[in-house]
């Protein structure tokens, strides 16, 4: 009988195993997060804290990890499925949003986080594909600007003539006009003039060694390595660096009118043949952190 049980055990122990050999860090590190999360405080009853938060955005848990562990008082809201986690540092309300990844997700929980939250300002950061030969695996993009890559019209060709990827047009995506009073077509977000320039200030920081760029940050629903298309796409648009967020978090918050900027990290760039390294996304947590950091410490103490 001893021997059986034993043997179950062996076998059990045999049939989990290959989940833990073949889990690559990534997967474990997110496990681990997610029990971590689980273990904060849960909130019983909706955010009444005031001021009025920071809202500082991450799509995936290796993202939102460092910024989540650097707030005091950590407590965990979750809506519609999307997680929050309000807390303060420098005794001032942050809120930290794990947004999923995609334009979709970026633009639901940045909506759910405005009703719920009411931030002050929008941070989104994370990790990017570098555009450019010039910028490499862990530099830190400010974007000053992000752009709909995938919202483009496409020049007609009939069947069997093949694609001509160059025939394209920025289509832009339907953004509140505050003169019109309408939705119209809008191919470019730019970042607030204030966050900005508070992003250059702390890339100027020399004690804190970030190596960064100001650029143009492209979004859409794509993992794109065609080297080719992206040189293109660098090209005709000016892009610095490419992911899955930004511009749909900045589409919002342009029609709601929240000033908001984009920070990323560049973790692969397939122009340079770099690859992806999930590791590096502390970086543009860090370089998110300064900036709500002095946005307190510079604007909204003064
Ligand atoms: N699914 C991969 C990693 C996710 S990469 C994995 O599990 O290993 C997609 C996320 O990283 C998106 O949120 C996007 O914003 C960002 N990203 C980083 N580099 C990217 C790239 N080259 N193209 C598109 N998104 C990129």
């Amino acid at each position: 009988m001893k021997k059986l049980f034993a043997l179950l055990i062996a076998a059990l122990l045999w049939a989990t195993l290959p989940a833990q050999v073949y889990a690559s860090d990534k997967d474990v590190l997110t496990a681990s997060i997610e029990e971590y999360y689980k273990s904060l405080p849960q909130a019983k009853r909706d955010y009444k804290i005031r001021p009025r938060p920071i809202l500082i955005q991450g799509a995936m848990n290796i993202e939102t990890d460092a910024l989540v562990r650097s707030l005091k008082k950590p407590v965990v809201y979750r809506y519609d499925n999307y997680l929050f986690i309000a807390g303060t540092y420098r005794n001032y309300p942050i809120v930290i949003s794990r947004t999923e990844q995609g334009l979709a997700n970026a633009a639901a929980s940045t909506i759910l986080a405005i009703e719920k939250f009411n931030p002050i300002a929008v941070i989104n950061q994370g990790t990017a594909g570098g555009s450019d030969p010039a910028v490499h695996v862990g530099d830190i993009v400010i974007g000053a600007k992000s752009i709909p890559s995938s919202a483009i019209y496409t020049q007609q060709s009939p069947a069997g003539a093949g694609v001509d990827y160059t025939a394209q047009e920025m289509r832009g995506v339907f953004a509140y006009d505050r003169v019109d009073e309408t939705f119209k077509r809008r191919g470019e977000f730019y970042a607030d003039k204030t966050l900005l320039e508070l992003a250059k200030r702390v890339a100027a920081d020399s004690t804190h060694e970030f190596t960064s760029v100001t650029g143009t940050i492209a979004s859409a629903d794509w993992w794109m390595s065609w080297v080719d298309y992206v040189n293109f796409l660098r090209e005709r648009y000016g892009i610095t660096a490419s992911e899955m967020e930004t511009v749909a978090v900045a589409q919002i918050c342009h029609n709601v009118n929240i000033p908001f900027i984009g920070i990323r990290v560049i973790s692969d760039n397939d122009i340079n043949d770099e690859d992806y390294r999930f590791d590096i996304s502390d970086r543009s947590q860090k370089f998110a952190m300064l900036l709500a950091e002095r946005y307190i410490l510079d604007v909204l103490r003064k």
